[in-house]
């Protein structure tokens, strides 16, 4: 347990229409930059592989910055390369949808369609379990920020992506979820058991995190 690396995900993604403009979401990023510290805090090499925020590199964390959803996977199949075992922690809110189509220059107002057509980004998750085998040589923890039946949602999402477990938040609750330096999580586990934190800052949630799968 003690040699794996951390691989942490974190912020939003930005799935472009042309040059300018992009699909994205409100993720800050604060959540995966607090959890890439309390790692590297931990003495583990950890990578943090982020989307554009507004934050920077943590202490002893080494930044990789992406743009959308196809480069975090790369990026993160990259890191996965030397076959070293690791730990993923995926923070960040990648977009689900790309548009089909990215045009190379700036598009028109008098050109542009009030339709996008849009087609799926990869899950992240996903493609690296079925890519790296069992979880001795990797360990998945997932984040589900929701909106209403959180902990059912985070159920599924849990056995959908065969994690470790999955860090439950509801991101309507005040003091939760995008943008706050606080967060409400619930850790809810494969067998569908859940431990609730109390309300903390993100980087003791952070810290509670990396306990949870040091003791796994
Ligand atoms: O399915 P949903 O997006 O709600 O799942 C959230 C979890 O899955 C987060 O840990 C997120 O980082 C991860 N995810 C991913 N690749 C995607 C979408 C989400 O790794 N394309």
């Amino acid at each position: 347990m003690i040699q794996r690396k951390f691989i942490v995900t974190a912020g939003p993604t930005r799935e472009h229409i042309d040059p300018v403009r992009f699909i994205s979401n409100p993720s800050t990023g604060k959540m995966g930059y607090a959890v890439a510290a309390a790692a590297a805090g931990r003495g583990f090499e950890t990578v943090l592989v982020s989307g554009p925020v507004a934050l920077a590199a943590p202490e002893g964390v080494r930044l990789v910055k992406v743009v959308s959803a196809r480069d975090m996977l790369a990026a993160v199949e990259r890191e996965l390369e030397d076959g070293a075992s690791a730990v993923l922690v995926a923070t960040a809110a990648v977009a689900d949808w790309r548009p089909a189509e990215c045009a190379a220059q700036k598009l028109k107002k008098r050109d542009m369609k009030p339709c996008i057509s849009l087609v799926r980004n990869p899950d992240i998750l996903k493609t690296v379990r079925e890519k790296a085998g069992g979880r001795e040589k990797l360990m998945l923890v997932g984040f589900a920020a929701e909106t209403n039946d959180v902990i059912a949602h985070a159920r599924r999402k849990c056995e959908e992506k065969s994690l470790e477990f999955i860090v439950a938040n509801d991101v309507t609750e005040p003091g939760s979820g995008f943008g706050c330096d606080t967060n409400r999580v619930t850790f809810v586990y494969p067998d569908g058991s859940t431990k609730l934190l109390p309300q903390m800052s993100k980087h003791e949630v952070a810290s509670r995190i990396v306990d949870e799968i040091l003791g796994l």
